[in-house]
């Protein structure tokens, strides 16, 4: 167990960065200086600690949000893993949710990349204070200057420089200079992991004067009486710089950079010094709102006293056995101790907590108690999923839900020859328990299962982790992607729904007549069903209760599963125009199914389209290759939005239906031997 940390001492912080930026290489030098690892575990050997799902290992990338202690200069950082790549973006948010600051890697050659404003724009969502680490200064082209203007133009934020590495350091030696501090730190021995501390010569001092004024002029936005003597040429101590710039750190107006590389053990440690004085400890965060049963809010702040209050944020199978990873605002909390949850679906469920755990990558250690701030691993919950907040029983509360995507693309999926579908279906169970973008649909007609997800990569991660950790054979078949249904006019649709009673079962003859009327929305304006009363035939006769959801429920299931394709329809407004009545015979069952079957002989008389999901999709592609991109992308149907130049590469912004660009990882290597790259973003169902 480790010993408690105040809460002043915590520091919550995520790592987030376009693929490849050098996260993990980052997150692994972190846990070497700091102890917490006794070797650093190299990417490119498929060794990295923090990677410890063998598909991560295989695919280089990091998929699952690991939590890590790591203690530094008193202080205790957890570290949350998160998932770079854009199949993954509701595991980055799902953690962001939790952070209370984060540090965002660069690649000092490419500076702001497309993943790198996807995470900037969820970490404006949670308002995160930020420290930007510019990495990989050691490979040529390297441009801190340059990689802060992209900051400055690509995600409207304002970069304070704190450290600068140096071309060559006295001695040869890796070497960064210290804005602040006026300090030159000098990086040797095993792996970086000696300081030489000095004071900055004059020499090398002078060069940095620019960037020296820039970091004065941030502190002094934040002090008038600083601001004062920095305009009258005064050298300010390191520690009110220190102070200013953590406030503007903290309200989000500024965003301390530091340069290194991560792989040549450079400028790692002043930037856990930056996490330490400049990041917010978990108290200095603004309170979040809660919501109450009776439909009140009330303001969560992060404090040992008061009604327990913790939000489980992961589910993970660890062992065979179901675990939730949480995270503490009030109060603590002990194994054996009972917590309550309201769900998704509204039920109110109690559950023993049986075990708490510290968790270390992919090791867990008992713990005594979790106190506000602490993220734990919590065994024996079997029902708290991803969103809920865990309360003390009779004080129930509700923080923001993480919301989930749309998973548009589906893999039809069966058990290969020697599985049996049990122990398949078993499988996909846990995962799907842990993965709330992955979605299980079966065909009621060819009694098919349908595997859907994110993306192409998150489905393929899916299948191999059923075979590698589950030993479960799957065959799956291509990738198709989901459809909605819509219309393009307007129309009416009139229904008697009459069946003659069965008199050995003892069932009544059922009759009722529904009208209804439907016309198309604009797109992405979703279904609206007009609460207009309709007239009730025969004259006089009124709907009961009973009756009036009967006719509802009817509309809402035809909307459901509309009669072109048998999936949900978009973009309608529908109105029950008469519902007629037939004395004990219109029964809920034969308005309902009346209903029904009106709403579809509207939809049909509509002119019914099919939907297509339609991305948003940026390609980064080598200035030399970008005809040859453009005119595959053309050939793909894509509305080019933009092009922007950036050096020798060119980032294309363009919408395209997902169907048109399923494979394209394979085909745009081709075009662009390895070198382009390429994110996609759900945006909306379209008529392609
Ligand atoms: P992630 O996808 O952001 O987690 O990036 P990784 O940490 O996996 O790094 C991607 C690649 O860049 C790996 O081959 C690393 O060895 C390499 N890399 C990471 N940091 C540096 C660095 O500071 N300098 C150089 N030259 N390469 C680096």
């Amino acid at each position: 167990m480790t010993k408690p940390s105040p809460l002043s001492h915590v520091r919550n912080i995520g790592i987030a960065a376009h693929v490849d930026a050098g996260k993990t290489t980052l997150t692994e030098r972190i846990l070497f200086y700091t102890g917490a690892s006794h070797k650093i575990g190299e990417v490119h050997d498929g060794a990295a600690h923090m990677d410890y799902m063998a598909e991560e290992q295989r695919h280089g990338i990091t998929i699952t949000s690991a939590v890590t202690k790591a203690p530094w200069r008193g202080h205790l950082l957890q570290i949350v893993d998160t998932p770079g790549h854009v199949d993954f973006t509701v595991e980055v948010e799902r953690s962001m949710r939790v952070l209370d600051g984060a540090i965002l890697v660069l690649d000092g050659v490419r500076g702001v990349e497309p993943q790198t404003e996807t995470v900037w724009r969820q970490r404006c969502r949670f308002n995160l204070p930020v420290l930007i680490f510019v990495n990989k200064m050691d490979r040529p082209g390297a441009d801190f200057g340059q990689a802060l203007a992209s900051v400055r133009q690509r995600l409207g934020a304002e970069p304070v420089p704190v450290t600068l590495p140096l071309a060559e350091g006295p001695g040869g030696r890796p070497s960064v200079v210290h804005l602040i501090e006026r300090r030159l730190l000098g990086f040797t021995g095993d792996q970086g992991s000696d300081l030489i501390d000095e004071p900055c010569p004059d020499v090398i001092w002078d060069q940095f004067a620019s960037q020296r004024e820039a970091l004065l002029l941030a502190c002094a936005e934040q002090d008038d009486d600083l601001a004062d003597r920095v305009l009258s040429g005064e050298e300010p101590e390191p520690a009110e710089l220190w102070a200013a710039l953590r406030r503007g750190t903290l309200a989000g107006t500024h965003f301390p950079c530091f340069g290194g590389s991560a792989l040549r053990n450079l400028g790692v440690q002043p930037l856990l010094d930056g996490v330490v004085k400049l990041l917010p400890a978990p108290l200095d965060r603004p309170p979040s709102q809660a919501l109450r049963p009776d439909g009140g809010t009330e303001e969560v702040a992060m404090d040992a006293k008061g009604t327990l209050v913790a939000l489980a944020f992961k589910v993970q199978m660890w062992e065979g056995r179901r675990h939730v990873f949480a995270r503490l605002y009030r109060n603590h909390l002990k194994p054996g101790d009972k917590v309550q949850f309201l769900t998704a679906d509204g039920r109110i469920l109690t559950e023993q907590v049986a075990r708490i755990f510290e968790v270390d990558a992919g090791r867990k250690t008992k713990l005594d108690q979790a106190q506000a701030g602490e993220i734990v691993l919590l065994a024996g919950l079997r029902h708290a999923t991803t969103g809920d907040t865990l309360c003390a029983p009779g004080h129930l509360l509700r923080l923001e839900r993480i919301e989930a995507r749309e998973p548009v693309l589906g893999l039809a999926v069966e058990p290969a020859a020697g599985t049996d579908e049990g122990k398949l279906l078993e499988a996909l169970d846990k995962v799907l328990e842990e993965d709330p973008t992955l979605r299980l649909e079966e065909d009621p007609e060819t009694g098919q299962r349908l595997l859907r997800g994110m993306g192409e990569l998150h489905l393929a991660i899916v299948i191999e982790r059923l075979e590698r950790e589950f030993r479960v054979g799957v065959r799956s078949g291509r990738p198709a992607v989901a459809v909605r249904e819509t219309i393009l006019g307007a129309g009416v649709g009139d229904q008697i729904h009459a069946t003659p009673p069965i008199i050995e079962q003892k069932i009544p003859e059922r009759r009722a007549r529904v009208v209804v009327a439907v016309e198309a929305r604009v797109r992405g304006a979703g279904v609206q069903i007009l609460d207009e009363i309709p007239e009730v035939l025969p004259a006089g006769a009124s709907l009961n209760a009973e009756q009036a959801v009967a006719v509802r429920a009817g509309l809402c299931a035809a909307l459901e599963a509309g009669p072109l394709l048998g999936t949900p329809v978009e973009d309608v407004a529908a109105r029950i125009l008469r519902v007629e009545v037939f004395g004990a015979a219109s029964t809920p069952e034969a308005l309902r199914a009346a209903a029904v079957r009106a709403v579809h002989k509207a939809l049909e008389a509509a002119s019914p389209a099919p939907l297509k999901p339609l991305m948003a999709m940026e390609v980064v592609v080598p200035e030399e290759n970008l005809g040859a991109v453009l005119g595959d992308l053309q050939s793909r149907h894509a509305l080019i939005r933009a092009t922007r130049s950036e050096g020798d590469r060119v980032t294309i912004d363009c919408e395209v239906a997902l169907e048109q660009v399923l494979g394209y990882t394979t085909d745009l290597r081709g075009q662009t031997q390895g070198r382009g790259q390429f994110s996609l973003d759900f945006e909306r169902f379209d008529l392609v």
